[in-house]
């Protein structure tokens, strides 16, 4: 694998949990990262024990140990990007949203409620802070229909329904809102709001069940290709595909979901 050494690799900075099966989480973002030719970068705002089965739980870190990450990296190296992922309580969505309010480049928000196996990752109280101050800073937020009903009340039942989940968002404050219908019947179909212009994206469904990291993997591809230079329609449809082949690659791994694959 070679990249042109010539060019110094855009830098993309995640602020996210550990997974330490290596499907989600960090470990999603920097492969992303490095799979799409970005330099990775990782604040972690916590640490979970988690494998193929769910996650058998997680410790938060202080704070203040989170402000320092932040600081050190973007004092010193800077970031052309940000995504956000898990970050667990009110403290550490309110310390990373006091960050990111200050920033000038792209900001791409996960807001990562729970896993896959149904595992909480965010303290219910916690939705607060996410509403009124992390989307705020937003670019993009790309949650899910889960993710959508926890934030705004909104339940989306088929296409037909995405529109309004993505204005009820958008009055939320994010710049762009990425609504995920991947769970709906029929063909998955996500779409992508600023206010005025919508785009709709849909992608054959691949029958694997080995997902693990599907949400992690889009936003920081997302924000990857926006350090690269991509407007938002263009940084979300490539992203799509990226996810996609990575979808179609996941891959068994323990004896419950595997991890999608960053290499295909
Ligand atoms: N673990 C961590 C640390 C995460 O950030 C996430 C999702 O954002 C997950 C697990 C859940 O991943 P999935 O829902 O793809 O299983």
């Amino acid at each position: 694998m070679t990249r042109n050494q010539a060019q110094a690799p855009p830098l993309v900075l995640t602020v996210a949990g550990s997974d330490s099966g290596g499907g989600a989480g960090i470990q999603a973002d920097l492969k992303t990262m490095l799979a799409l030719g970005a330099h990775g970068m990782s604040v972690i705002a916590a640490v979970t024990a988690q494998n193929s089965l769910g996650v058998q739980g997680y410790w938060e870190l202080p704070p203040e140990a989170v402000r320092a990450q932040l600081d050190s990296v973007l004092s010193d190296i800077g970031a052309d990007a940000i995504k956000t992922g898990m970050l667990a309580s009110t403290a550490l969505v309110e310390t990373v949203a006091a960050v990111l309010a200050e920033v000038t480049v792209p900001v791409v928000v996960d807001p990562v409620g729970v896993s896959k196996h149904g595992d909480t990752l965010l303290a219910p109280e916690a939705l607060d802070a996410v509403r009124s101050v992390l989307l705020p800073t937003a670019t993009v937020v790309t949650p899910n229909l889960w993710e959508v009903d926890q934030l705004t009340g909104v339940k989306v039942v088929d296409e037909s329904g995405l529109r309004e989940a993505a204005e009820a968002v958008k009055a939320l404050g994010p710049r762009w809102v990425l609504i995920k219908g991947g769970h709906l019947p029929g063909e998955p179909a996500d779409l992508l709001f600023d206010g005025e212009r919508e785009y709709r994206f849909t992608a054959a469904r691949h029958d694997n069940r080995h997902t693990h990291g599907t949400g992690c993997t889009l936003a920081s591809a997302i924000a990857s290709y926006l350090a690269l230079g991509e407007d938002v329609p263009a940084a979300v449809g490539k992203a799509k595909e990226y996810v996609t082949g990575a979808i179609a690659a996941g891959f068994p791994l323990g004896a419950g979901i595997g991890p999608v694959d960053h290499f295909w």
